[in-house]
């Protein structure tokens, strides 16, 4: 019985986890409003690190999601 709860508590926790990695990788691949050029073309070059198409300037943010 304990065995058989914790084991159904596992997979569900490792299905929110999985369902929260599919956003995260969502919002990576989006491009973004850049804050100098007003263009949407900001993409994520790595974890955290954003960079401009347009005018090439490269920006901290989030790590999977550009906010300022
Ligand atoms: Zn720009």
């Amino acid at each position: 019985m304990t065995k058989k709860m914790s084991g159904r508590f596992g997979s569900r926790y490792g299905k929110r986890i999985r369902q929260n990695v599919l956003k995260a990788k969502a919002k990576t691949n989006t491009l973004y409003k850049c804050p100098s050029c007003s263009r949407i073309a900001i993409k994520r070059l790595a974890s955290g690190i954003w960079k401009c198409k347009k005018c090439d300037i490269k920006y901290a943010s989030g790590a999977y999601e550009f906010k300022l």
